[in-house]
């Protein structure tokens, strides 16, 4: 009996992945005798006309799916009398490209359908690619739907013809090109009446006989470390799943990073002590001697593991959000999570022709090469050597959605990398990091206008974007940075002077600034806006008139100013200069806060 073999099946959602498996599993007689009856039953009142409709029985893994049973990928074991099966069913919603590549990342073989009648489409190239990308070596273009095009040999020839044309780029092993009908039953598990021209396996012959042998690493054992244990002071145990190799009691073994090296002392199976222990086992090991290591290290023996902090690596990005150089992410890579800056972007690799395109960002499902830096040192293998070693993904930092998975392709040493050397942090790195563009929002207007109520708004629906802001008030400035100014003239201009000089400086650090003061002299404010550089600023008027915000006076300070109270107030007993060239103007009369702050956020598009 053959190994197992573990696939997986690509396509989008009409070309027939689950019917291609259902009826897979029907014909080799997979299924209960009363799971049949009912497919048939239910296919009667489904869309086929009386026909069994293969794909139903997969349904059972979507009704999982909506449980929330299985949230990526779906995994099907079956049994033949030759082999034995386990097949990643991927839902072909819009997030499919992410729980493909998580499907891809544990298979050894993937069946990508196309649909005989229209041939080879972007995303059939997509997929092949995500599978390279994967370590995929073996792969089976099933050509499917033949019966729509009457089971026509030269359309199939051309399409195999492309298929292996542009396969060529990648180095798998091996290509099976099919022609099926997975509705029909063509080539899926016999051979067909209808296709006598060619000569090739069905589909389910060739998964059980192929030989996906992988590269031999036995002889390299590497225990990634997942927890260190120490029950009592005499104890001290190293934990993990063995991810290569074997390691017996008495061997010598190397600690990675620190490069130490120590004998085994004891071997724990669960809790049974052992001499030996092998792949796939989770152990805990004994060292006759104190090493440096923790969760995220390895212990290894004959491996070719290696060790860095900078490395060029090639990406799957499957976040919402672009990839821009000089973000910040968690990568994960075997046991260890390590913070990890994306540090320059070289490529963007088209998904039709392989070619390298420059670029200075990455949207969702594209593939890029990139150079990646980390806080301390990591672990890696050869990605086509050690899958579980030379793999990693990246994690958003806030939202902690995988964002990309991708492999490490060379290390770059330090010195070597001029890249990053060269690359000084500017106010535009670190604008790119946040993914913002840095501006100033300045409200003027009279006390009681809506100043810091719509500052406040927005900087809410701002932040709610993910937008890094900070605003100024009155409160904040008056009571420490500008403490000790009052409000004659000299100390009003200083006052502003100051505020200026610190939103620039928050723009330069990549933050949009937010401030609400009355600055009633036009003078001050196109100071500011010189200061703070005229791109940069955006003055927004609450143009809300002076019987208006006396009607409200919210802190009561009209009435004071009127009674004499309250010397120099703007509008009452010193002027507010009505700006002359405001970049929004909003009243705020009969109009709500949620309007006001809809029309701003309108505008604000205009300039961020
Ligand atoms: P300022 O900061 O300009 O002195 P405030 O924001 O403190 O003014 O006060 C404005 C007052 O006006 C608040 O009580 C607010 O609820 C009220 N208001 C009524 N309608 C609006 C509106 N459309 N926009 C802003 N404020 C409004």
């Amino acid at each position: 009996m053959q190994s197992m073999l573990k696939f997986i099946t690509c396509g989008s959602v009409d070309d027939g992945k689950s019917t291609l498996i259902g009826h897979m599993l029907y014909d080799a007689k997979l299924l209960f005798a009363d799971q049949e009856k009912a497919l048939a039953l239910d296919s009667k009142v489904g869309s086929n006309s009386g026909k069994i409709d293969y794909s139903l029985l997969l349904d059972g893994l979507m009704a999982e799916r909506e449980q929330g049973i299985t949230i990526d990928v779906a995994y099907r074991y079956f049994t033949t009398d030759k082999r034995s099966f386990i097949v990643a069913d991927t839902p072909g919603h819009e997030e499919y490209t992410r729980n493909m590549a998580v499907g891809a990342s544990f298979a050894d073989l993937a069946i990508i359908l196309l649909d005989a009648s229209k041939g080879i489409m972007i995303q059939t190239k997509r997929h092949t690619r995500i599978c390279a990308l994967m370590g995929i070596k073996h792969m089976v273009f099933a050509v499917n739907k033949m019966d729509l095009v009457k089971y026509d040999q030269k359309t199939f020839k051309e399409i195999e013809k492309s298929v292996r044309e542009f396969s060529d780029e990648f180095s798998f092993e091996s290509i099976y090109v099919v022609p099926v009908s997975a509705t029909e039953g063509d080539f899926i598990t016999t051979k067909s009446e209808n296709m006598t021209w060619f000569t090739g396996e069905p589909l389910l012959t060739y998964l059980e006989n192929i030989s996906v042998g992988q590269v031999s690493i036995e002889d390299e054992f590497v225990l990634p470390i997942q927890r260190v244990s120490r029950p009592n002071h005499t104890f001290r145990g190293f934990q993990g799943q063995i991810s290569s190799g074997v390691v017996h009691v008495g061997d010598e073994i190397t600690t990675l990073p620190s490069g130490e090296t120590a004998k085994v002392k004891e071997i724990y199976n669960t809790d049974c002590k052992v001499e030996q222990a092998w792949k796939g086992q989770a152990v805990t090991i004994q060292l006759d001697k104190e090493v440096d290591v923790s969760r995220g290290c390895v212990i290894c023996k004959n491996s070719k593991l290696k060790v860095s902090t900078v490395f060029t690596a090639k990406l799957l990005w499957m976040d919402d959000g672009k990839l821009v150089a000089g973000k910040n992410y968690i990568l994960q890579i075997g046991t260890k999570k390590i913070p990890a800056v994306v540090m320059n972007l070289k490529y963007r690799i088209d998904v039709n022709s392989g070619v390298h395109v420059p670029t200075d960002h990455i949207t969702k499902n594209e593939i890029a090469v990139c150079d990646i830096s980390v806080s301390d040192k990591i672990i890696y293998d050869n990605f086509q050597h050690n899958k579980d070693m030379g793999g990693f993904i990246l994690v958003d930092r806030v939202t902690h959605m995988t964002s990309a998975c991708g492999v490490i392709e060379h290390s770059l040493r330090r010195g070597d990398n001029v890249i990053w050397q060269n690359m000084d942090i500017t106010r535009d790195s670190r604008a790119k990091q946040k993914d913002q563009v840095p501006k100033t929002l300045w409200f003027t207007g009279l006390s009681g206008s809506g100043k810091s109520t719509l500052a406040n708004e927005i900087e809410k629906r701002l932040f709610g974007q993910g937008k890094h802001t900070m605003s100024l008030d009155g409160d904040n400035i008056r009571m420490g940075l500008n403490r000790n100014l009052g409000f004659k003239e000299q100390d009003r201009i200083e006052n502003i002077r100051r505020i200026s000089e610190v939103c620039k400086l928050m723009n330069d650090a990549g933050i949009i600034a937010i401030t609400s003061f009355i600055s009633p002299y036009e003078a001050d404010r196109e100071n500011a806006r010189k200061i703070v550089g005229e791109g940069d600023f955006i003055e927004i008027y609450v143009a809300t008139p002076l019987s208006e915000c006396e009607k409200r006076d919210v802190k009561g300070l009209y009435k004071k100013a009127r009674s004499g109270e309250i010397p120099n107030f703007s509008g009452i007993s010193s002027p507010y200069e009505i700006p002359e060239h405001p970049d929004i103007v909003v009243d705020t009369v009969g109009k709500t806060v949620e309007e006001c702050a809809d029309y701003i956020m309108e505008e604000l598009k205009k300039f961020m």
